[in-house]
């Protein structure tokens, strides 16, 4: 193999491992290329990340947008050490233990206002078919069993379930398991309007209501009566920083609410901080049906998430549930006991430390750092909202994502962990950074992009 690739492979820093990597099947990754040249990670703390080879690596994206209070966070190590000791596991079906009770209603009053029922899971992937079943199973309980169809988004990412790449519009990750897809899914268009919208800081200006009537269109062609629910991201992050234009929201809301269908956000992004809130939700000032948790909700320092699910929509799959167990779903690990003492703990050091709003405090100075890259080369687009920013590349002629992942490598190599994804850099630091590496970040960023042809 020749071409840009290859320079960038060659720029690495070998890190020195004794381990055989054959064994390990590395998820999302270019497996050959990656083992050729590995880059590894060793230690982690507060913002920063320590190289297998001993560098420090600023950690500009949160690990995978999760640690949003930074890592190696004493309050959250002592509570899941502790929950170990002494309740290692409960079953997670028909008997309970308590700290999964009060770990509900800490991220219930997290919540918007009646949104206030929450359903625990693993993972990001997990909440989204959660939710998307509770969405089907509530419309049934209601005797509207034939409202069946979800409508996502194209540019959606909403994990790897069959149901949330089902829902998700990300070709890749549907094209290789066609045949098995959910019948009955339509998509939005997304809300990236290079030409219209580019450099907007925060929310774009244009779009709102043509991009959201969208889906009256879908209605038309649908039928509302066969339409159960419209999953988007409120902010797509995954798929390159996509932030909604003005009143794009607001316009989803209202149609959904005009025509009985199920609105979810799935916000295991943009929950617990990121926007400088607790919810996009409570962001935006726009009230789903449904939110999907993950990521933040623990610190990622175990594995969880949930869903937040609206009093009216769980009553009603309660009422039809007869005294019986009321909807055949859940997960051995649902509410482990690890992961409840970490969400609670980790709850605990966002309030303790007013994270979402040191968040929103620093959301000015941030959008600041990423548009003084506007003209730097290779700059088609940036786009900011609260502590997440994407820089989109042109796309290297003939391949494309080459040049979004050579200045990935490069950044690492210079000490600050960047994510790419196509031709966009995504940044998303931990809410406890500061000014000055804020600054680092999009001043390496501004080095490197100098040095990528
Ligand atoms: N939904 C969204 C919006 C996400 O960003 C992600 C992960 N990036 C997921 C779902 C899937 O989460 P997980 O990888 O924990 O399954």
């Amino acid at each position: 193999v020749s071409g840009p690739l290859d320079r960038e492979a060659a720029m690495h820093t070998q890190a020195p491992h004794s381990a055989d990597l054959s064994n390990l099947w590395m998820p999302f990754t270019a497996n050959r290329r990656f083992k050729a040249h590995p880059r590894m990670l060793a230690a982690a703390r507060g913002m920063y990340y320590t190289a297998a080879d001993g560098h420090q690596v600023l950690d500009g994206t949160s690990g995978l947008w999760c640690v949003n209070a930074g890592h190696g966070r004493q309050p959250i190590i002592d509570a899941i050490s502790r929950q170990a000791a002494h309740l290692d596991y409960a079953p997670s079906f028909q008997i309970g233990h308590e700290d999964s009770f009060l770990a509900a209603s800490e991220v219930a009053a997290l919540m918007p206002d009646g949104l206030d029922r929450v359903f625990f899971t693993n993972s990001g992937s997990e909440s989204v078919d959660t939710a998307l079943k509770i969405a089907l199973a509530y419309h049934r309980a209601r005797g509207e069993g034939q409202r069946t169809r979800l409508i996502g988004r194209e540019r959606g990412y909403h994990g790897v379930g069959f149901g949330g790449i089902s829902v998700g519009g990300i070709a890749p990750n549907r094209k290789a398991f066609s045949a098995v897809l959910l019948p009955g899914v339509d998509h939005l268009p997304h809300t990236h309007d290079l030409a219209r919208n580019a450099f907007s800081r925060g929310q774009p200006a244009w779009g709102g209501e043509p991009f959201a009537d969208a889906l009256e269109s879908l209605v038309a062609l649908h039928d509302a009566s066969t339409i159960a629910a419209v999953i988007v991201e409120p902010l797509a992050g995954s798929t390159g920083v996509l932030v909604p234009p003005r009143g794009y929201l607001e316009r989803l809301r209202a149609i959904t609410q005009k025509h009985g269908i199920l609105l979810i956000f799935d916000e295991v992004i943009t929950g617990f901080g990121r926007l400088g809130a607790a919810t996009g939700s409570a962001f935006f000032g726009v009230t789903p049906d449904l939110i999907t948790l993950a990521k933040g909700i623990s610190n990622a320092a175990v594995p969880a998430g949930a869903v937040a699910v609206s009093r009216g929509v769980h009553d009603a799959i309660l009422d039809a549930g007869a005294g019986g167990i009321e909807f055949f779903h859940g997960y051995t690990y649902s509410a482990h006991p690890l992961a409840t003492a970490a969400i609670r703990a980790t709850l605990g050091v966002y309030r303790d430390e007013d994270l979402f709003a040191r968040a929103r405090a620093l959301s000015a100075p941030f959008e600041e750092a990423a548009h003084a890259l506007k003209g730097r080369r290779h700059v088609i687009d940036i786009r900011n909202l609260g502590l997440v920013a994407g820089i989109e590349l042109a796309p290297r002629e003939g391949a494309p994502g080459a040049r979004a992942a050579e200045a990935f490598g490069k950044c690492f190599d210079r000490g600050v962990l960047v994510r790419y994804t196509g031709d966009t850099l995504a940044i998303s630091p931990p809410l406890i950074i500061g000014e000055d590496e804020i600054g680092r970040i999009f001043e390496t960023l501004a080095d490197v992009l100098a040095t990528v042809d």
